[in-house]
């Protein structure tokens, strides 16, 4: 089993997308690979890196192609995210965050707003950022603050923003409110195209963080802006539906930056575990340092397929992509979080250094595990999902029993 595969059962690509891939391949060994312990050292918005991305097309893959993009499949997208964060978790960042801070655009600007903005977003001259989260309001979106005022032409915004990437360097933010009118809870909620310069909003100066340095985070502020109904994201109360297509996107692009860490990290320690030396023979020698590896790899390629096949769902418009969406990231970036530790052991003192990538690897792991919903909030809709698949299903043929010998009624 290759660490990382041109084809893959699983992951068909026809001539153009393994064309793409394989420029990407070379983008990784060469020139984003080489320099990502560098990158890392400093929490500055990566613009190196995002300019060789945008440059080879890389960026455009997220935008449509009639507003300037080229519209790849989620299941290329994945395979470039996968190949790049095996480097480099920031470039494979800034792949995935044009998702998470574009996506809402495509779906709900209007087409004059749309033909503005897009083309800009995908030739990477421009740049957006996705403002939901709040001090008060992670993961129970009930809980958001930011209210919308209905106001002459348009909406005036009140709120805090906190943990936004992309703050320090985006020109426009989709903000997510709920109306002050409206109903409450997500339902509630609306999403709005900010300018930078818009009245009102500001950014703090960057929040230090322990990795996914290159892609800063920031809090907005959102003092009484007024924003025009021109730049409302959808309809009223659309806010969240608005997000479904980006969370989606941003949670399967969460898994594949995982899965392409975990083999980078299997790649490191077996290559380390060939050369290292200890009592006359490589490390990589001993049964229980292959069997540490093969018990990675096996369970890495089981997250392959996970990831690789909620790609392909995402791209055959399958119903349930939003679940199997979940069970990829939960499961790859849980398991990459445990690879990347067990990698660290098998490197010895060397993985506590900055001149090794595992330590990079492992504050980046963190990451995985929290941005785009937490494990246990994937785990609460994969475990409520399971409990309704089962209900609407016949008794499992082996189970005879009586309801009521379950302690049912
Ligand atoms: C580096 C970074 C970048 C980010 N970028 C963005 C961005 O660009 N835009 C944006 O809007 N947000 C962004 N976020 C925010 C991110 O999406 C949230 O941090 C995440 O959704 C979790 O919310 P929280 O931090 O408020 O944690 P909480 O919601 O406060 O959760 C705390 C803990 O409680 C657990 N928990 C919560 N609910 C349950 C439950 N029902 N059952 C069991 N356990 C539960 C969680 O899993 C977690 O372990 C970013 C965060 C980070 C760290």
């Amino acid at each position: 089993m290759p660490l990382i595969a041109q084809n893959h059962p699983l992951a068909p690509l026809d001539g153009a997308e393994a064309e793409m891939l394989a420029r990407v391949q070379v983008l990784a060994q060469d020139h984003i690979g080489p320099k990502a312990n560098a990158v890392s050292r400093d929490d500055a918005f990566a613009w190196d890196t995002f300019r060789l991305l945008a440059s080879h097309g890389v960026i455009a893959t997220a935008f449509p192609r009639e507003l300037g993009g080229t519209e790849a499949s989620m299941l290329l997208r994945v395979r470039m995210i996968e190949e790049v964060a095996r480097v480099c978790s920031t470039a494979a960042s800034l792949i995935t965050g044009t998702d998470l801070s574009s996506r809402p655009i495509v779906a709900g600007a209007s087409p004059e707003l749309a033909a503005q903005t897009v083309p800009l977003l995908a030739s990477g001259e421009k740049q957006s950022a996705f403002a939901l989260t709040e001090p008060g309001a992670g993961s129970d979106l009930g809980r958001l603050c930011t209210v919308a005022r209905r106001d002459a032409g348009g909406y005036r915004l009140h709120g805090v923003k906190k943990f936004i990437t992309r703050a320090s360097v985006a020109d426009m933010f989709v903000v997510v409110a709920s109306l002050a009118d409206g109903p409450g809870g997500s339902k509630g909620l609306t999403a709005f195209l900010v300018p930078r310069d818009a009245a009102g909003l500001s950014v703090s100066p960057i929040i230090p963080k322990m990795g996914w340095h290159g892609v800063p985070i920031a809090e907005v502020y959102l003092d009484d802006v007024h924003v025009p109904a021109s730049h409302r994201l959808g309809e009223e109360g659309q806010g969240m539906a608005i997000a479904q297509d980006t969370l989606v996107r941003a949670r399967v692009g969460h898994a594949a930056i995982a899965l392409g860490r975990m083999t980078g990290a299997l790649q490191i320690a077996a290559q380390y575990a060939g050369h290292r030396q200890v009592s006359g023979k490589a490390i990589g020698e001993h049964q229980g340092i292959q069997w540490m590896l093969a018990d990675m790899a096996a369970r890495i390629e089981a997250a392959r397929c996970l990831v690789y096949s909620a790609a392909q769902r995402y791209d055959r418009k399958d119903p349930e992509t939003s679940i199997h969406a979940s069970i990829a990231k939960m499961h790859s970036t849980d398991l990459c979080m445990r690879v990347v530790v067990d990698c660290a052991q098998l490197l010895g003192g060397n993985s506590y250094l900055n001149a090794y990538p595992i330590e990079r690897f492992l504050r980046d792991a963190k990451m995985n595990q929290i941005g785009e919903g937490t494990s246990e909030v994937h785990k609460n809709l994969i475990g409520r999902h399971v409990m309704k698949t089962a209900s609407a299903m016949p008794q499992h043929p082996c189970l005879d029993f009586e309801p009521d010998l379950f302690g049912g009624a």
